[in-house]
């Protein structure tokens, strides 16, 4: 069989990076080298086109490549660069922007990374209340580092143990995390209540889209905010993917529950690197950008003129144009379009999301908390992507993550969407 660019590129990278990719994963049959994007839209290398909804993972909600963003960095970096002391014009402007859109952000530092934004709140929160432990939930992602990288997608029969990938972590940093379910304020009393006097802090993803789209019950998130001023734990939202994505003030903004602190990323920047810590003053200023704070924060990049003016940008963007508006809309139109069609063709399968962002799960409930998923027909999943993606639609690589729409998306590819998951569907029940 003649093999494909796409293929010959794939080989190469392997020679020199292990797997050929540069995150844990991103290496998902068929392997496709990208070379362009714009819009809605992505480009490999043998020139095959395809409506992106997995968008990087979720920071592109304006769309790829977005003009007023990309003018705004140009003109950023046409003057300017990096600092290493002091501060800009620009980090400032950002930050007030921040502290006035972000209810919990009384103030904010500015880092590069998802990952880096929690280690450095559940650092704080341990300086805070000088306790150790933590409590996350199962199939909630807060990135790669020792404290949290555990009990993401765990094996049905291994959920709440330690995950296999943990080679070279520290057992004292995995040890001290304690897993919860999701929706289960009982279970997490009884956590709190066994550790008492132990625990320094809850994170959670205010909506765990880590496992596509679970949406927190009504009263699950003030309730842990109860919980957390019962016990002296500090309540971290990790709004990661949420923030900036459901409304500029991020998800906690439209719950009408404000945490201790809470980290930013992704959307933030509209696909630039950039990730922010915010929270109560009284916290923040322990860190040690503060003279005579104790708490270590540091970064080279911290601030970097390119992501920092994405950021401005993009949020010059949802102040004056109807971007939530619109993305919400077509994210409506294309939950219920999916479900019209699973209706017409006697499919069981639910599909959840919130705002821009949905997930097909092939099951016929609505799960609540990770154990959910495991009536979910993962292997249909798969075989209904490939299928997708063959149709130029490219969706995320499996369903316990989800998927988004951008700015950049009109009712046109929407509808596309919609036929071709109708001729899919139709293939293959
Ligand atoms: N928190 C959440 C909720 C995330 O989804 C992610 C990344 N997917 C992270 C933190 C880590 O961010 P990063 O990959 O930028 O380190």
């Amino acid at each position: 069989m003649e093999k494909t660019r796409n293929a010959e590129l794939y080989q190469e990278a392997n020679v020199y990076s292990p797997g050929g990719v540069h995150t844990s994963i991103r290496n998902v049959d068929p392997h496709l080298i990208f070379t362009k994007a714009e819009g809605a839209y992505m480009e490999d290398v043998e020139g095959n086109r395809f409506i992106d909804y997995q968008a990087a993972f979720g920071p592109f909600v304006l769309g790829h490549n977005y003009p007023f963003v990309n003018e705004q960095v140009k003109e950023a970096i046409s003057r300017t660069d990096l600092f290493g002391v002091g501060t800009t014009d620009m980090e400032i402007e950002l930050a007030k922007k921040v502290c006035e859109h972000v209810p919990a952000s009384e103030q904010v530092l500015f880092c590069n990374s998802g990952s880096e934004a929690t280690y450095h709140a559940i650092r704080l929160a341990r300086a805070v209340t000088e306790k150790k432990k933590l409590i996350k939930f199962q199939g909630c992602y807060h990135g790669w580092h020792d404290y949290v990288a555990r009990n993401m997608l765990s094996d049905w029969d291994k959920i709440g143990e330690r995950d296999p990938g943990s080679a070279g972590m520290m057992d004292e940093a995995i040890d001290n995390t304690l897993i919860c379910t999701f929706n289960d304020l009982a279970d997490v009393e009884e956590t709190l209540q066994k550790n008492k006097g132990e625990v320094a802090a809850i994170i959670l993803e205010p909506i765990p889209h880590n496992i596509g789209c679970i949406l927190p019950e009504d009263g699950f998130l003030q309730g842990l905010k109860t919980l957390c001023s019962e016990y002296g734990a500090l309540l971290i939202f990790d709004e990661v993917v949420t923030g900036f994505r459901h409304s500029i003030g991020g998800f906690q903004e439209i719950a009408g529950v404000t945490p201790d602190l809470t980290t930013l990323g992704k959307a933030m920047a509209n696909g630039y690197p950039m990730a922010a810590i915010a929270g109560k003053k009284e916290y923040m200023s322990r860190f040690n950008t503060q003279p005579g704070g104790d708490v270590w924060f540091a970064g080279t990049y911290n601030g970097h003129a390119v992501g920092t003016a994405a950021s401005l940008a993009t949020i010059e963007m949802m102040e004056k144009e109807p971007v939530h508006e619109h993305i919400f809309r077509l994210g409506e139109k294309m939950r219920s379009g999916i479900t019209e069609i699973h209706d017409m063709l006697n499919i069981d399968a639910f599909v959840a999301g919130f705002g821009s962002v949905w997930t097909t799960y092939f099951m016929d409930f609505q799960p609540k908390k990770y154990s959910d998923l495991e009536y979910n027909n993962g292997d249909l999943y798969v075989r209904y992507r490939k299928k997708l993606l063959e149709k130029g639609i490219f969706k995320m690589p499996m369903n316990m993550k989800r998927n988004h729409i951008s700015y950049s998306h009109t009712d046109k590819e929407i509808d596309l969407t919609l036929e071709a998951i109708e001729d899919v569907l139709r293939e293959l029940i």
